[in-house]
Formats: C-alpha cells, sequence, structure tokens
C-alpha cells in the first residue's frame, strides 16, 4: 500500500488543503478495480470509521497476495469542509465561502477521459477539489462514495441502469434499502460516477461490471465501533464477490432481501408549521396510509397549539432529523412509499 497527499490550492495566498490518498496495486491487470472515498459532507463520519477497520483487512490481504485490483481510497475527501467551523458548529455539508453542497456541482463528463475536466485554475477551492476527486475516481470499475443520512437505515443510491445488477452489492454491504434515480442534472459525485460511462458506450457487460453508489450509513450519530467491523465486513465482501480481492474463506452472500424503490415513491413530509416534533415513528417502522407521523407543536399549551402530521400512503420510514426544531416547509422524514409519491421532487438523489 502506498499513501500520498493531495493538495488543493485554497482561494488566497497562505491558504491550502491536504488529504490522503491511499493506494493499492493488483496483481491481476484483468480484475475490476475499486475507488472508495468517505467524509465528503465532512462531517458524515460512519464511513470514515468503517475505512478505518476495512485497512487492516486489506493490508492483510495484500501481505498475502490477495489483491487482484487495483484499489485507491480516500479516507478524508473534503479537507475544505473538515475544517469549516462556525460558531464553533461544524459545517460539512455546504461550502461556506459559495453556499454550494460539497455534494453538488461535481463535472459531468461526456467521457470517462480526464482530458474533458473542465479547467479549475480559477474555479475555487471547492471546484478544484470536485475535480481531483472525479479525476481520482475515473477509470475504476467500482466507486463507493461513503455518506450518512440524518437518522436512517443503511441504504444506497444506485442508478437504474445499475438495477438489479447490484444486488449483489447491496446484499454483500448488508443494507436495508436502495432508492433508485435516474436523472442527475446537479453533478451529485454519484452522477459523475455514472454518466460519463452512460454517454460513452452501450456496452452492456461493461454496466454489468460497473458499481457507482452513494452509500448511506445510517444516521449521523451511528459512529460506533461494531458498525464500523460489521460495515468494513460487507465493503470487503463486496470487493472480493467482485473479484477486486480474492477470499476463498467467505461464505456466499444471500439475495438482497431489502426495500428497492425508485426516488419517486419517496415522500419527505415538509412540516407545515414550524416548532417542536414529536415523532410516532422512527426508521424501519412499516406504517400504512392514514398513520401519524410526527406532531409539531408549535404553540407550547395553547389550544390548537399541535399539528398533526399523517402518512400519506403505505411504506417504511427510511430516515428521520437528528433535530427536533424545524421549520415550516422542512422535512420531516422520508418515508419509501409502495407506490409514486404525490410529493415526488425532481432532481437525483437527496443526499
Ligand atoms: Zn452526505
Amino acid at each position: 500500500m502506498q499513501k500520498s497527499i493531495e493538495r488543493i490550492a485554497g482561494d488566497s495566498d497562505g491558504v491550502s488543503y491536504e488529504f490522503p490518498v491511499f493506494r493499492f496495486d493488483g496483481a491481476d491487470k484483468a480484475a475490476p478495480s475499486a475507488y472508495l472515498q468517505a467524509a465528503l459532507h465532512a462531517g458524515e463520519l460512519p464511513g470514515v470509521v468503517a475505512i478505518d477497520a476495512l485497512m487492516p483487512m486489506l493490508n492483510k490481504a495484500e501481505a498475502e497476495g490477495r489483491i487482484k485490483g487495483n484499489i485507491t481510497i480516500v479516507p478524508w475527501a473534503n479537507p475544505i469542509g473538515r475544517a469549516q467551523y462556525h460558531f464553533g458548529e461544524h459545517q460539512g455539508r455546504f461550502h461556506l465561502g459559495t453556499r454550494t453542497n460539497f455534494n453538488r456541482g461535481f463535472p459531468l463528463l461526456t467521457a470517462p477521459d480526464a482530458k474533458f475536466l473542465p479547467d479549475t485554475t480559477f474555479g475555487g477551492a471547492d471546484q478544484r477539489l470536485k475535480s481531483r476527486l472525479v479525476q481520482l475516481s475515473l477509470g475504476h470499475d467500482i466507486v463507493l462514495d461513503l455518506h450518512c443520512d440524518d437518522e436512517g437505515l443503511a441504504y444506497l443510491y444506485v442508478h437504474t441502469s445499475l438495477w438489479p445488477a447490484m444486488a449483489d452489492c447491496a446484499a454483500a454491504m448488508g443494507v436495508d434499502a436502495v432508492v433508485l434515480w435516474s436523472e442527475d442534472t446537479d453533478g451529485t459525485f454519484e452522477g459523475a460516477s455514472i454518466m460519463p460511462y452512460q454517454n460513452a458506450s452501450a456496452d452492456v457487460a461493461k454496466l454489468d461490471r460497473r458499481v457507482a453508489t452513494t452509500v448511506e450509513y445510517r444516521g449521523i450519530l451511528d459512529v460506533d465501533g461494531a458498525l464500523a467491523a460489521s460495515d468494513a465486513e460487507g465493503l470487503y465482501r463486496l470487493l472480493a464477490m467482485r473479484g477486486v480481492i480474492s477470499d476463498a474463506t467467505l461464505p456466499a452472500t444471500g439475495p438482497f432481501k431489502g426495500v428497492a424503490a425508485p426516488l419517486e415513491n419517496i415522500d419527505m413530509m415538509p412540516a407545515p408549521r414550524a416548532g417542536a416534533v414529536l415523532y410516532d415513528v422512527k426508521p424501519g417502522d412499516r406504517v400504512a396510509r392514514g398513520a401519524r407521523l410526527a406532531t409539531i407543536v408549535h404553540a407550547p399549551g395553547e389550544a390548537d397549539g399541535r399539528t398533526e402530521v399523517f402518512a400519506p400512503q403505505d411504506g417504511i420510514i427510511l430516515t428521520r432529523r437528528s433535530r427536533r426544531i424545524i421549520r415550516a416547509g422542512e422535512d420531516l422524514l422520508k418515508l419509501v412509499g409502495d407506490r409514486k409519491s404525490s410529493d415526488a421532487r425532481s432532481g437525483t438523489l437527496e443526499d
């Protein structure tokens, strides 16, 4: 394994950013290669500790000559967001300088070739970072972007062209749900990892070999040694199953038994009032249409001071907020419905 340091120039003299990259050289040039990154939203740490738990497994595989395909790992993908503290609170989701979500605005290349990357000399540090991350990931067959939600189940975003070919990956990782999306106009990292290949050719075999996903490792507080160990095992199983590493000792993984639903089935449930949220449901709960999901206490102690929110359809609770203060119009939770949501929003993944 080789470690190198990437440097991203800041936007003023005396400021620059660094992050480490680990590379394992595969012994078999025909084997699939893999790229893993974590903490693109810089405060989302379950993937960071999963990588920390995965590294000894990969080091062991390397020592035993079992690394077949190249592996590139970026455990801290966002040094800019990592350094952003605003009045003592960490802000790792949006770039403070531009208010842009760190998982938007990635270059969507017409083909998987670094020569199509935009010139970011004057584009801002966050654009230079995004361009570099895409460049680091280009050419890898498997691209995993490790995130987490507020409070949630373990789930994946997957482009419809890779489903159900990626069901084995979902099973290997042990996630509870898969959300399928089809269009990216915003430039998510996942979009930047799949759209160039969509445009490049209709080579079905190539797409069957390709893995690109945003992994939502539960909630922001689920940074835990036992979960990190089991997530690392899931990542390792995926790499072994897809032939990036070889491991004859691994038992077979059964079929994916979780929920797979299109993005348009998700109801986000905007809050009708501002106030304090009392949830009736938690991630993983199955709800029926009409079930109460939450009560917003907007005028405590007053008649009509509470507003209740009900499930618009049958489904499963995927996520909810980690904080209980809410403004009117902010989303209360993600309900993966059995049918298309009447509130279906356009766009890509919600991460
Ligand atoms: Zn995220």
